[in-house]
């Protein structure tokens, strides 16, 4: 395994979305490294997220999130965000012409 860049991290930590580290510390986790999701829940704490909170994101997740079977939520497609639908939609080359029908995971703000 290659060893973690602590520095590198920590400044992905700093300037993540606090949704962003909310999705991490909780649909997310699931082989995450321990170091990196202690960074993340120090920094939530930093920013006045409290465990209740962070419960309740996860309970709210949960409910439209698609889980895989380790627990953890399919990522959209399109972001990082939890899918909450799979849909069938064309793979296109350079943005534009239709190569052909792949299924796309989307979450809630890529879902139209
Ligand atoms: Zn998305």
């Amino acid at each position: 395994m290659l060893a973690l860049d602590l520095k590198r991290v920590a400044a992905f930590v700093r300037e993540a979305d606090t949704e962003e580290l909310l999705d991490r510390v909780t649909v997310y986790r699931v082989g995450m490294e321990p170091v990196a999701l202690d960074l993340m829940e120090a920094e939530l704490d930093r920013r006045g997220v409290t465990r209740s909170d962070i419960a309740d994101h996860h309970i709210e997740r949960r409910q439209r999130a698609i889980l895989l079977p380790d627990g953890s939520a399919l990522r959209c497609n399109f972001c990082v965000r939890p899918a909450v639908v799979r849909r069938w939609g064309w793979h296109r080359a350079f943005g534009v012409l239709p190569v052909f029908p792949l299924v796309f995971a989307r979450c809630e703000k890529h879902e139209k």
